[in-house]
């Protein structure tokens, strides 16, 4: 049985090279009546409580963002991903992001307080808890009468995490610890109930996780609030831990587990972290077509401007991309914990695994949509001009809010080096097949190449085409890169960066293409030409990323015949046979976002 579920299932980073179909990728499209009901409930209490008090938040008013988390608390969405025994709604996956993505449109202050609580700060202990610790603390979490933060970051130890001083000391008779140490950054601090803190017991190589209830006669003392670029009514602030008393009890899995536990825990954040950043694009693209549409200059709507309208189209043509490399990751793991979990795993086991087992697709998200988000405000406040700059309109908010999401759950080169890092030990470990296919594209280049004008009457024939081509470029050159390197690839930062940005756009350029594939077949190819038109627009970009970070990586570590050989291989699996127009295709895209006055798909 458990067999037969993994051949159908694509693994982690399997989309490189085993073929996906349309009709095996999830897409908003697919949405159940509950996930709309959902979505409609979360866009509701934003619409309401959120978006109207923007400068409540932008102007620091704390206890504001604390009184709306209560009232998500009490609207059951802080216990969304929770499962019913311990007093959640225990939905899956996909509506645990689905709701995520929604809820943070407005301001990233509230994202931020949501995130850190139900992510970072609760799955700790769903994902890692005894039971007696689920009991008694996740149903407080999950109905927002507690709220929970995260302590990992210290003064000297961000990225490298593991390397924290906060020592951990047990009692002479066993029955408790003793935390001692200063962590920093930590969101929610302010309001929090609880905290799950890292700590190194004596002289262990890993550190290991506490639930530590937060008591300041317990020697639990914070700093004042940071005073930040963005996210300014998000709580973050230093803990001090001073011979903090923690019974044995609260140690969570097993002595030198923290580690494991932090990564795991931060995997779900990055696709939970990429889903947020969505609902804050579609509503920046809107904010942004809704002005051009107003705005009058040389006597026209400024919307009419090709300058304009290709900015329009850019920002929405990401924000769709984002969409549907999201849902399409959410489901792959929401497949794989029900595939685990009819194999008789638990819901704990089940989902520990099956988020890790995409831990690759979670930092491709992470970084992708990150930048999307950044990108997109920053062209958001481009097209309000003036105004976009001003602190009347939310522009700038939305700019310095996105700002945060390319540093917190591991920096974006942090994740980059981890998404190719993770590739490739899974290769070594035989569990994704890349030496075999790069083997293949190898045997190819050397072949006389094959100058038949193919077929491409069918919708994105040449598109696929294309996206497979891409994903021998990236074999090309990582393959190359490990060969050359071995072990000693992770000193090639350069190059790592390079190729992570490869695989970020073949995920992304697949995802996208696929969603529309499958929307095509159902709703028939003439009905959806804008999002053809994104589809084909989104692709054309990343062949320029591949083709450009390709050659960076080859010159960086080939020569003579061998450097040749793959520019050529490059040039040939970056070539369009019929070049997009992709002025007309932006075109397209803008004059469907005009009409509609909002982002429209
Ligand atoms: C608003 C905010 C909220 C936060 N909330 C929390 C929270 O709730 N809990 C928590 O524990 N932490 C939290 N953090 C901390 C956050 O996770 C860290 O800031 C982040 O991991 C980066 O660590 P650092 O700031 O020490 O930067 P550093 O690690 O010093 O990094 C600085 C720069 O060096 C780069 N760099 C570092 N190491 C490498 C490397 N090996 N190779 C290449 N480049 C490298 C980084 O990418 C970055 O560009 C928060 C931070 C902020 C700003």
């Amino acid at each position: 049985m458990a067999e037969a579920i993994e051949k159908d299932v694509t693994r982690g980073g399997q989309f490189l090279v085993k073929e996906t179909l349309c009709e095996d990728v999830f897409t908003p499209e697919d949405f159940s009546e509950e996930q709309i009901m959902m979505r409609d409930m979360v866009k509701e209490f934003v619409d309401k409580e959120i978006w109207p008090n923007k400068n409540r938040f932008e102007n620091k008013d704390y206890q504001f963002n604390v009184d709306c988390m209560r009232k998500a608390g009490e609207l059951g969405l802080l216990g969304v991903a929770v499962p019913e025994e311990y007093g959640g709604l225990g939905m899956g996956f996909v509506s645990t992001m689905l709701v995520c993505d929604y809820i943070s449109g407005a301001t990233g202050s509230f994202s931020t307080a949501f995130g850190a609580h139900t992510g970072i700060g609760t799955l700790p202990i769903t994902l890692y808890g005894t039971e007696e610790q689920k009991k008694k603390y996740v149903p407080k979490l999950a109905s927002g009468e507690w709220f929970g933060a995260y302590c990992l970051t210290e003064p000297g130890a961000g990225s490298d995490a593991n390397s924290g001083k906060t020592k951990a000391v047990l009692s002479e008779d066993g029955t408790h610890y003793k935390i001692t140490g200063q962590k920093m950054w930590i969101s929610n601090a302010g309001f929090c109930s609880l905290f799950i803190v890292f700590a190194r017991i004596e002289n262990d190589k890993n550190i290991t996780g506490f639930i530590i209830e937060n008591d300041s006669a317990n020697g639990i003392s914070m700093n004042e609030e940071e005073h930040k670029l963005g996210i300014r009514a998000s709580s973050t602030r230093q803990v001090f831990f001073a011979d903090t008393k923690v019974p044995v009890e609260n140690l969570l899995a097993a002595r030198g587990e923290g580690f494991k536990i932090a990564m795991n825990a931060l995997h779900v954040g990055r696709i939970k972290l990429a889903c947020a950043c969505l609902d804050a694009q579609r509503r920046v693209t809107s904010g942004a077509i809704k002005y051009a549409n107003e705005r009058i200059q040389f006597d026209v709507p400024i919307s009419s401007f090709g300058a304009i309208q290709a900015k329009l189209a850019e920002m929405a043509a990401s924000a769709y991309a984002g969409e549907s490399a999201c849902y399409r990751g959410a489901k792959d793991i929401e497949n794989r914990i029900k595939a685990r979990e009819n194999d008789g795993a638990s819901h704990q086991e089940a989902e520990l695994k099956g988020v890790e087992e995409y831990a690759i697709e979670c930092s491709i998200l992470k970084v992708a949509v990150s930048e999307d988000i950044q990108n997109c405000s920053d062209e958001g406040i481009q097209i309000l001009g003036g105004m976009g700059f001003s602190e009347d309109t939310p522009m700038e908010s939305a700019w310095r809010d996105a700002r945060i999401s390319r540093i917190y759950e591991g920096t974006n080169e942090i994740n980059r080096m981890l998404a190719v890092g993770m590739l490739v030990k899974k290769a070594m470990k035989g569990h994704v097949d890349l030496l075999g296919p790069a083997m293949k594209v190898a045997e190819e280049l050397m072949a006389i190449p094959d100058f038949n004008t193919p077929d491409y009457s069918e919708l994105f024939a040449e598109e696929k085409e294309m996206i497979s081509k891409l994903k021998k470029a990236f074999l090309m050159v990582a393959g190359s890169a490990v060969q050359k390197y071995g072990p000693d690839l992770d000193a090639h930062q350069q190059l790592l960066m390079a190729a992570a940005d490869m695989l970020i756009e073949i995920y992304m350029a697949e995802s996208v293409v696929l969603r529309t594939e499958k929307m095509a077949k159902n709703k028939g190819r003439e009905n959806i030409k804008e999002q053809i038109a994104m589809a084909q627009l989104y692709l054309y970009k990343a062949v320029d990323v591949v083709n450009s970070k390709g050659k960076e990586g080859i010159a960086s570590f080939a020569e003579g015949d061998e450097q040749r050989m793959m520019m050529m291989g490059l040039r040939r699996f970056t070539k369009y046979s019929n070049i997009p127009n992709v002025v007309s295709l932006r075109e397209t895209i803008a004059q469907k976002l005009i009409s509609e006055n909002q982002y429209c798909f």
